[in-house]
């Protein structure tokens, strides 16, 4: 299943054919700061096109260690068995204590009233759920910073409708892209001269003009089959949450999941949908997702381990 209809394609290609014979030529396949110099060789190294920044001519960039920010209260130290449990403590006006894990640890939110000993009490009534978490969550941090970033050079593989497309790089007169769908192919076409987070911001808008296309496509079949209607629908960004549904009907979804194979796409937006009729996850949510995408278990464990298995793309 294509995002955009044949006809558009066939049209962009058309557009991009005539001027292609004029005035755009294939270029080399690595950038010209990654291709080895070989002794044996008397033909010069192909010339790249783009005029790499300093700061961009080193392709492997280590993740800089972000300090956590300012505003976040200090952490709270508890013993629990034999770990010292750090968490942060945030007071709000609900009425019980909630806990949060994300990738900087434990967050609990409490009521004003509640002592300290008392949301120590309640973390070491609730330990073994927090540690398993905090373990899955450190250990799905590791797999995520340890994969290498994608080499952005022509030839390059990038994550498609569950399945790798080939990136081609050429030379143009302006900056445009076209994808055929035959060929699995992305061309994209830059100005001599372009850099390479130029380059990247184009593959990104094209993965979300294509996500915006299939995903509004989607949302009308399965609103159709589920009997409700949206207000509204746009793209999100959000680090892994894959979307979200408002009270008042909007519906939001994150552009990366254009990622991953159609099934998947369409499981998060019969889940969102699902949220117009239950406001939460209980048996009742579920039951109403399974009336339009019975396979929501499967899809569910298999969206989560494909998440992982993502290559870093656009860090
Ligand atoms: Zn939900």
């Amino acid at each position: 299943m294509k995002p955009a209809s044949p006809k558009d394609d066939a049209s962009q290609l058309d557009l991009f054919g005539r001027e292609a014979q004029s005035s755009l030529k294939p270029v080399y396949t690595a950038p010209v700061w990654s291709i080895p110099t070989s002794p044996t060789s008397n033909t010069p190294p192909p010339v790249s096109p783009y005029v790499a920044p300093p700061q961009t001519a080193v392709p492997v960039k280590p993740r800089a260690q972000t300090p956590p920010p300012s505003d976040q209260p200090p952490k709270r130290q508890l013993m629990v068995g034999d770990f010292v449990l750090e968490y942060s403590l945030r007071r709000s006006t609900r009425r019980s204590i909630g806990f949060m894990i994300d990738d900087e640890g434990l967050r609990v939110t409490a009521p004003k009233r509640i002592s300290i000993a008392e949301i120590d009490n309640a973390i070491r009534t609730k330990q073994h759920w927090i540690l398993s978490k905090l373990k899955e969550r450190r250990e799905r941090r590791a797999a995520r910073l340890e994969k290498p970033p994608v080499e952005w050079i022509d030839g390059a593989q990038l994550p498609y409708l569950g399945a790798d497309i080939t990136l081609r790089l050429l030379v143009g007169g302006r900056n445009r892209s076209s994808y055929n769908p035959a060929t699995r192919e992305l061309s994209m076409v830059l100005v001599p001269g372009a850099t390479e987070t130029l380059l990247k911001e184009r593959v990104k808008a094209w993965y979300q003009q294509e996500a915006k296309v299939l995903f509004e496509q989607r949302l009308d079949v399965f609103a159709e089959r589920l009997g409700v209607r949206y207000h509204s629908f746009g793209l999100s960004s959000a680090g892994t949450r894959w979307g979200s549904c408002t009270v008042d009907r909007k519906i939001r979804l994150n552009w990366k999941l254009i990622h991953f194979s159609q099934p998947l796409i369409d499981y998060v937006i019969a889940h969102e949908l699902s949220h117009i009729l239950e406001m939460n996850h209980s048996a009742q949510f579920w039951n109403t997702v399974g009336l339009i995408y019975p396979e929501y278990e499967e899809a569910k464990n298999l969206l989560r381990k494909r998440a992982q298995e993502l290559p870093v793309l656009f860090p």
